[in-house]
């Protein structure tokens, strides 16, 4: 029979689902439907074959990082199991480099001190001491790029946004989580063409996917729309359109709705541009990420497009 190891205990599972086995031993596990739908029970494998029940109908990205669903998992093999992110712990980072990106925007660069695992676009915890802690997203693309970056937008009177902006120093040691999330390119997805939105800082993880993503050889057209309300509100700018130059398959329109802009850049609101560019989203991968009510508007525009609820990806703030 096949055992289960969870937080460093063995319990040996009859014939049970994970859920059953580990709750029978009066071990709290969150869940809800306990049916395989509402995937509340999702737990992580740290070792062990996952059967295919168990992580049917969850995200590309959750399947590639060995998720499932507690519930609908009879194991068949041995199995290592946690809660996800409670084996993930915090690692030191040394800070590399403070730069302004724009007049509210610093591009922040960390250099973890150990091996730090993690998928551009993904986000981490920045502990501003052991209370407080925010999270930033990763910019940055492993197999490119050897700092962790993060694109940090000040936000008036925030705590942790103005302590970064205003205190922390190069040379200083901050303490992050583990990366998490599941907004980060998976290679060979049956979706061809990406289109990427985002607002302000919302770029920060949208550049890390577009560079993993061409990095990997993506063939189908990549979509990027970065949209602020001024110009002076864009950044990466001339990076972003030097990357559309030396990638024919990679398209980047800077989008800007309360000033009119230069030619180069498009005049209105970057939901309503893409809209009016890509109508039929039927067979894209969507990536949202900033501004909350863009994204929850561009979710359902997506959706009414074309898009698979399944290949839309989002992280609003
Ligand atoms: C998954 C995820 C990824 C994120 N990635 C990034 C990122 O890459 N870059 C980035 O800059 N931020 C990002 N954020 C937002 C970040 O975690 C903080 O919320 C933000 O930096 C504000 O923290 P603070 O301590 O400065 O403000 P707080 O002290 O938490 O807030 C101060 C005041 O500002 C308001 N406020 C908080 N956040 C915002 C906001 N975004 N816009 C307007 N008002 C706000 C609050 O309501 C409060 O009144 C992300 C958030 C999530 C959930």
């Amino acid at each position: 029979m096949p055992n289960i190891l969870y937080a460093g205990q063995t319990y040996t599972c009859e014939g049970q689902s994970v859920l059953d086995c580990l709750t029978a031993q009066g071990i709290s596990i969150p869940s809800s439907c306990r049916a395989g739908s509402c995937q509340t029970c999702l737990m992580c494998a740290v070792s062990g074959t996952l059967p295919e029940l168990s992580q049917r109908g969850l995200k590309p990205t959750l399947v590639v990082q060995h998720y499932f669903k507690a519930c609908s998992c009879y194991p068949e093999t041995d199995l290592e199991v946690q809660l996800p992110n409670t084996a993930l712990g915090k690692f030191d980072a040394q800070v590399v480099s403070l730069d302004a990106l724009n007049d509210e925007i610093i591009g922040v660069r960390l250099r973890p001190i150990s091996p730090f695992p993690y998928q551009a676009g993904q986000f981490i915890n920045l502990y501003q001491n052991d209370s407080t802690a925010r999270c930033y997203s990763l910019a940055s693309v492993p197999s490119i790029d050897d700092t962790l970056h993060l694109h940090v937008r000040r936000v008036p009177n925030g705590v942790v946004s103005n302590w970064i902006a205003d205190q922390l120093k190069v040379g200083d040691t901050v303490a992050i989580s583990a990366a998490s999330g599941d907004c980060f390119y998976v290679a060979g997805q049956a979706a061809p063409n990406m289109l990427l939105i985002g607002t302000g800082s919302g770029l920060a993880p949208l550049y890390g996917i577009v560079r993993d993503a061409l990095q990997q050889g993506h063939q189908g057209d990549i979509s990027l729309y970065h949209g602020s309300t001024q110009v002076s509100g864009l950044y990466l700018v001339e990076a972003l359109r030097n990357l559309a130059q030396a990638h024919p398959n990679f398209h980047y329109t800077p989008c800007v709705s309360d000033e009119t802009p230069p030619a180069d850049y498009r005049h209105g609101m970057v939901l309503d541009v893409v809209l009016k560019d890509l109508p039929d989203l039927k067979g894209y991968r969507v990536f949202l990420c900033g501004n909350p009510n863009m994204v929850k508007a561009a979710q359902q525009e997506a959706f009414f497009a074309g898009a698979s609820l399944r290949d839309i990806f989002a992280d609003p703030f």
